[in-house]
């Protein structure tokens, strides 16, 4: 299956992201997460994201389109993947569509996590990250008294940009820039949207159900 996840920062789509990849067995391609590796791993491309993603704006179009361009080449990504954080904006699903159609393939479905924005802002402004296993936590929904990530010990650590200020401007950029994919998805005849509000386990599970009918 080739699939796309949208929705708000903060809907859940990282995680939703980990469990849905998993149950179809196709690989989890986050672009978040690539800026991020690169980001640490202190390449020029992660110096390029890194100004970008700590204001909470997106990275240039070219630069994330040649990324996922080589990704989406690799050989694990050549019968199905889910893409988590991209596209991000019309021009980013028009240039996706024709990658895809240049490789012979098309997206089979857009999975829209909807959640409301004062919703966001509590679970991002809480999150906290394990910087040993990238395990998520978060401080109100575990009860997360102190920094040790209870599965490897590991520190947590709160991503610079899920700071309140910067949440909302990232959700001011998701409205403006990434929201109108959903129409332009739901026009393709390609969208599905799912409540992800409620308990990790069940929200997949509507995921999951929502998604059957796209199933081989
Ligand atoms: P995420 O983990 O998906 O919330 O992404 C974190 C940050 O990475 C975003 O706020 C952007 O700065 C950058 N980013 C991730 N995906 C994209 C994309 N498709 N286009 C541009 N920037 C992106």
């Amino acid at each position: 299956m080739r699939l796309v996840l949208v929705g708000p920062p903060g809907a859940g789509k990282g995680t939703q992201a980990q469990f849905i990849a998993s149950n179809l067995s196709i690989p989890k391609i986050s672009t978040g997460d690539i800026f991020r590796a690169n980001v640490s791993g202190g390449t020029e491309l992660g110096r390029i994201a890194k100004e970008y993603m700590d204001r909470g704006d997106l990275v240039p179009d070219e630069v994330t389109i040649a990324m996922v361009r080589d990704r989406l080449s690799e050989s694990d990504a050549q019968d199905g993947f889910l893409l988590d954080g991209f596209p991000r904006n019309v021009p980013q699903a028009e240039i996706l569509k024709k990658m895809l159609s240049e490789f012979g393939a098309a997206l089979d479905v857009v999975l829209e996590l909807v959640v409301d924005d004062e919703e966001v802002v509590r679970r991002l402004a809480g999150r906290r990250t394990c910087g040993q296993c990238g395990r998520i936590w978060h401080v109100d929904f575990d009860d997360k008294k102190d920094d040790v990530c209870d599965v490897c010990g590991g520190r947590l650590y709160q991503r610079e940009d899920d700071s309140e200020e910067t949440v909302r401007h990232r959700l001011e950029v998701y409205q403006e820039q990434t929201a109108p994919l959903v129409s332009f998805y739901a026009d393709e005849s390609l969208l599905v949207g799912v409540d992800a509000t409620g308990p990790v386990e069940e929200i997949t599970q509507r995921a999951m159900e929502a998604l059957r009918p796209f199933a081989d």
